[in-house]
């Protein structure tokens, strides 16, 4: 399967158009022609893996479709191609400021849409093999902007204490040795001792706080990461 893709466009002409190639190329289609109704189409389960939006509908515009799906947590991540007719550079500007991914202008040929729906979908997918945000119990940590938080509270690391972090992260519940740990995170040629290591995590540990003991001493081996937040300290 390629993927289930929602068309919002009230040109019943042109949407039956997308609907039919799209189809012809292996996708799952949705349809929804007024702005309310790609709304509620767009949180239907299942979750659409695009979006090909219309910026001009009877009810609510393209952009505010497009906001609304932007703001709410479920249809966060869908990639939007925005159709524009008119295709000036305000309409552009203003789609990518409400988080459209992509955008043709109309006339457009099914061919190049379907083109950007692939690329978009591939795009998606790397994200999805490796996600920005990470969470675990109280703690997330976004990779890509190297920004953690407890609770909603950020924390301030150093780039350091970051790596640090991520890399006890992406490996729970198994043990890490301070020379595992050594070559991961601060290279395998860093001058320094297996004791840096212990003050770093010290003084990650305390950063962290109430979420500090997620990270476990384990005498005379090394650290893990604690498989599940909720589990009882050992
Ligand atoms: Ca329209």
């Amino acid at each position: 399967m390629q993927g289930l893709i929602l068309i919002v466009e009230d040109e019943t002409d042109l949407a039956a158009t997308l609907e039919y190639n799209l189809q012809r190329e292996g996708y799952l289609t949705r349809l929804a022609a007024t702005g309310q109704g790609g709304v509620d189409a767009a949180n239907q389960d299942p979750l659409p893996d695009a979006i090909v939006l219309d910026l001009m509908l009877p009810d609510l515009s393209g952009t505010e479709v497009c906001r609304r799906l932007r703001e709410s947590e479920r249809t966060r991540e869908i990639p939007i191609i925005m159709c524009t007719a008119k295709g000036s550079e305000i309409d552009r500007v203003v789609g990518f400021e409400v988080g459209a991914d992509d955008y043709v202008v109309k006339p457009f040929s099914v061919r190049e849409l379907i083109l950007r729906i692939r690329a978009l979908l591939r795009r998606a997918q790397k994200t999805d093999a490796e996600p920005e945000i990470v969470r675990f119990g109280r703690l997330r940590v976004d990779r890509e902007a190297h920004r953690a938080w407890v609770d909603d509270k950020e924390i301030s690391l150093t780039a350091l204490e970051f790596r640090l972090l991520y890399a006890f992260m992406s490996r729970k519940g198994r043990v890490q040795t301070r020379d595992a740990l050594l070559s991961d995170v601060w290279g395998i040629d860093a001058e320094v001792t297996t004791r840096t290591v212990d003050t770093h995590v010290k003084r990650l540990r305390e950063k962290l706080g109430d979420a500090g003991n997620y990270v476990e001493t384990l005498r005379g081996v090394g650290y893990r990461f604690r498989d599940n937040p909720d589990e009882e300290a050992g």
